[in-house]
């Protein structure tokens, strides 16, 4: 199985705490043991959505050992003053991309990610959170990093955020809360694949004290989003399982059945949901042939040593 979206760097219990691990020895030590946890329960393969202490990098190292598919953006692309601090390096402009962009073509980027918009607003209810790149500025920058070959996965909450990721011809969108119907029918005719990442507001929904005071809001934008997603899948969007694992209340490793369980909550069959979290997971992840036969090789070894 493949989760499509994760933060290795974080736990989803105290953010402050997986932060502050300063030794290179402990994070390599938590991460590990991570992995062999996700193999355990058949989790092959893990995409990335970035820290700025790109910690994903080591991770991706540590991954080879524990024979673990593991893509890293190493770092997130942000806009400057805006949200997405603890996943990557802020640009003001395209010419700081310019520059970020060979760094990270230095350090062997598996896929871009832009964070388009913030968050779901707890607090109070609204369909839209604030754009931060303009189009022409997502457009250069989908471009620049196709042209050299690398997808680009693009975190977006809004409805109008969501249509500039489709024109500007993102590969994925991840989160996408308060589509509409029109971005979902756009998608599918476009062919991008979708990571709706229902853990982070699905787990939270099942009463967690840290948010009592904004479960209705919570409620209420999960279920808008569980509907889109049966939609989503009733007109051939291709899902893809992607759990968040490490955000608030998302556990590595349980995320990722978590994730599941939520879209079969949406109505999608328990046997659509695996063959999601396979095949459009190898489409999201961009494997290429050899690493799929790698993937075949490894789990046959483990089945053997079982
Ligand atoms: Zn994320």
């Amino acid at each position: 199985m493949i989760d499509c979206h994760i933060h290795i760097s974080l736990d989803g219990i105290d953010f402050k705490k997986a932060r502050a691990l300063s030794k290179i020895e402990e994070i390599e030590k938590i991460i590990r043991k991570r992995f062999k946890e996700y193999k355990k329960r058949g989790i092959y393969v893990l995409r990335d959505g970035g820290d700025d202490l790109e910690i994903s990098c080591i991770a991706r190292e540590i991954a080879k050992e524990e024979k673990i598919i593991f893509k890293s953006p190493v770092k997130a692309v942000y806009k400057k003053g805006m949200y997405g601090k603890f996943l990557g390096s802020p640009v003001r402009d395209l010419e700081d991309f310019k520059n970020l962009f060979d760094y990270l073509k230095s350090k062997r980027l598996d896929h871009l990610k832009i964070v388009l918009s913030g968050l779901v607003d707890f607090k109070e209810y609204t369909d839209c959170t604030k754009i931060f790149f303009n189009k022409k500025e997502l457009k250069y920058m989908v471009e620049m990093s196709k042209y050299n070959g690398i997808p680009v996965m693009v975190h977006v909450n809004s409805s109008y955020g969501i249509d500039m990721a489709i024109e500007c011809g993102v590969d994925t969108i991840e989160h996408g809360y308060f589509i509409k119907d029109r971005e979902i029918y756009k998608m599918a005719e476009k062919n991008i694949i979708w990571i709706p990442t229902l853990s982070p507001l699905g787990n939270l929904g099942q009463g967690d004290n840290k948010f009592k005071d904004h479960c209705n809001v919570i409620d209420r934008v999960y279920k808008e989003h569980l509907h889109s997603v049966a939609l989503a899948h009733e007109v051939g969007v291709k899902i893809a399982v992607g759990s968040d694992s490490g955000c608030y209340n998302v556990r590595h490793v349980q995320g990722t059945f978590d994730e599941m369980n939520h879209l079969i909550k949406s109505g999608i069959k328990e046997d659509d949901v695996i063959n999601m979290a396979i095949e459009n997971g190898i489409k999201a992840c961009n494997l290429n042939s050899n690493e799929i036969e790698y993937l075949y090789m490894n789990r046959k070894i483990d089945n053997l040593l079982k």
